[in-house]
C-alpha cells in the first residue's frame, strides 16, 4: 500500500506560517486563539447535512431559514428551528464572509491579534447528495487563500481516511513546502469519525505516524453525531474498535443504526466518535499532538454531572464501564501532547462551572483545557454571544487567558 513522502513536510508547523506571523508568536505574550471554527457555507455541504434530506442553493436555504425561524418559532427548542439560525450562516455566499462576519459579531472586529483555528470539512464521502457540492480539493485552496491573505487564521485539513491513497496524497500535499506558489502551508489534521471511520483506520495511523513526527496537530471531534454519515448501516469497517472492556475489543465490523434523527446521533456517537479508540492510537504514538474536541461534548457532561459519574482515573484501564469524561481526563494526564477543547460544549453554565472546579483543583488539568468556540454549529444553541460572555465570565479572565493564549499556543506549535 502506498506511504507519506515526508520529505517536504517541516519538522515543526510553525514553519507554515508567513514569518510576520511566526515571529509575532515566538517573541511577546501569546495571541488569543480561538481554536475550533468553521467557516464552510452551502457550497461545502451535501444534501443530507443535518440529517434529513435538503436540495442545497442559497435561495432555498434562504427560505428554509425563514419557514423554520418564523414559522415554527414557538418551538424555538425544536431541532429544525434551531437550525435556522445555522442556515443563516451557511447561507452566505463565500466564507470570507462568514469569517468576517463572526470576528464582527463576537469579537472586536478591530482586533486583529485573535488567532482562529479553522476546520475544514470533508463530508463529500460519508454524506449522500454531494452532485452540486465543492471538492474537497477546491475548498482545501479555498481556505489556503483566505489564510495567506488574512495572516490570522490556523488552517486545519479535514482528510477522510476512507479515500485510501488519495487520502495519502492530499495529506501530503497540504503539509509539503515547496517553497512556490502552490503551497497550502495547513497546519494541522482534522478528524471527524462519525463520518463513518474509526480514529485506528489504517491510513489514519499512516498520517498520525507522520503527525507525530512532525509534530502536526491533530484535531478530532468527540461528542455527540450531529454530523454523521448518511447511510444506516457501514460494512467491514477498517481499523480496531475499542470496546469498554479491553484495549483489543471484541470488534463489531459492521455498523447498523436507523430510525430516528436522536438514535442515529446516539449510535454514531456512541460507536465512531467514542474517546476510546484514541487509548489505542495513543498506545501507539505516545507524543501524538491531540485535541481531543468539545471533551466529550453534552451527553458526557451531562452523564457526569447528573449521574455523578465517577473521574476516579486510577481504574480506567480496567474499569468495564469507562465513563467518557474519565476516559478523556485519564488520556489528558497520561501522555504529555493531548488536549480537550470545551467549544460547543460551553453552552450549558452547569458544564462550565464543573469545568472550572476541576481545573482549580488540579494543575494538571489547568494545562491541558484548550479554549474554542465551534462557530458556527455553536449558533443552533441560540444566542451564542451571551452564552460566549457568559462562559467567559463564569471561568475569569485568569482561566480564559490560560487557555486562549498558553494551553493553545503549545498544543499547536510546543511554545
Ligand atoms: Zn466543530
Amino acid at each position: 500500500m502506498n506511504n507519506i513522502n515526508s520529505s517536504k513536510i517541516p519538522n515543526t508547523p510553525i514553519n507554515q506560517l508567513n514569518p510576520e506571523l511566526q515571529e509575532k508568536l515566538t517573541n511577546g505574550y501569546p495571541p488569543f486563539i480561538d481554536i475550533h471554527t468553521h467557516i464552510f457555507n452551502y457550497k461545502d455541504i451535501p444534501d443530507y447535512y443535518l440529517g434529513f434530506r435538503l436540495p442545497i442553493s442559497r435561495r432555498f436555504l434562504g427560505f428554509v431559514g425563514f419557514f423554520l425561524h418564523n414559522l415554527i418559532f414557538w418551538t424555538k427548542k425544536d431541532y429544525l428551528s434551531r437550525a435556522a439560525y445555522l442556515i443563516k450562516v451557511l447561507k452566505k455566499k463565500n466564507s470570507s464572509d462568514i469569517f468576517d462576519s463572526m470576528k464582527k459579531t463576537y469579537y472586536s472586529e478591530y482586533d486583529n491579534s485573535i488567532l482562529f483555528g479553522v476546520l475544514t470539512m470533508d463530508m463529500l464521502k460519508g454524506i449522500d447528495g454531494t452532485q452540486d457540492t465543492r471538492t474537497l480539493r477546491d475548498q482545501l485552496f479555498l481556505i489556503s487563500k483566505l489564510a495567506k491573505k488574512n495572516n490570522n487564521i490556523i488552517s486545519f485539513a479535514a482528510i477522510d481516511p476512507t479515500r485510501n491513497a488519495e487520502a495519502l496524497r492530499i495529506f501530503e500535499e497540504v503539509f509539503s513546502i515547496n517553497d512556490n506558489d502552490s503551497d497550502l502551508n495547513y497546519v494541522g489534521l482534522k478528524v471527524y469519525p462519525s463520518l463513518g471511520y474509526l480514529p485506528t483506520h489504517p491510513i489514519l495511523m499512516k498520517m498520525f505516524e507522520v503527525c507525530e513526527a512532525k509534530q502536526i496537530p491533530v484535531l478530532s471531534h468527540c461528542s455527540s453525531a450531529l454530523t454523521r454519515n448518511s447511510n444506516d448501516s457501514i460494512k467491514n469497517i477498517p481499523g480496531i474498535f475499542i470496546n469498554d472492556i479491553s484495549l483489543e475489543g471484541e470488534a463489531p465490523k459492521d455498523f447498523k443504526t436507523g430510525g430516528s434523527h436522536k438514535q442515529c446521533e446516539k449510535d454514531y456517537r456512541d460507536y465512531f466518535n467514542r474517546p476510546h479508540h484514541w487509548l489505542k492510537v495513543l498506545e501507539t504514538f505516545p507524543n501524538l499532538r491531540l485535541n481531543l474536541a468539545h471533551f466529550g461534548g453534552n451527553k458526557a457532561w451531562e452523564d457526569f454531572i447528573d449521574k455523578n459519574e465517577s473521574i476516579d482515573i486510577q481504574t480506567i484501564p480496567e474499569n468495564k464501564k469507562k465513563p467518557w469524561v474519565a476516559t478523556i481526563i485519564y488520556l489528558l494526564k497520561k501522555y504529555p501532547n493531548v488536549y480537550a477543547d470545551f467549544s460547543y460544549t460551553f453552552v450549558e453554565e452547569k458544564f462550565s462551572i464543573r469545568l472550572k472546579e476541576l481545573m482549580l483543583n488540579d494543575t494538571e488539568l489547568t494545562n491541558k483545557i484548550l479554549f474554542g468556540s465551534d462557530y458556527s454549529m455553536v449558533v443552533i444553541e441560540g444566542d451564542y454571544k451571551k452564552k460566549l460572555n457568559n462562559f467567559k465570565s463564569i471561568m475569569q479572565p485568569n482561566l480564559i487567558n490560560q487557555m486562549a493564549r498558553n494551553n493553545n499556543l503549545k498544543y499547536l506549535f510546543n511554545l
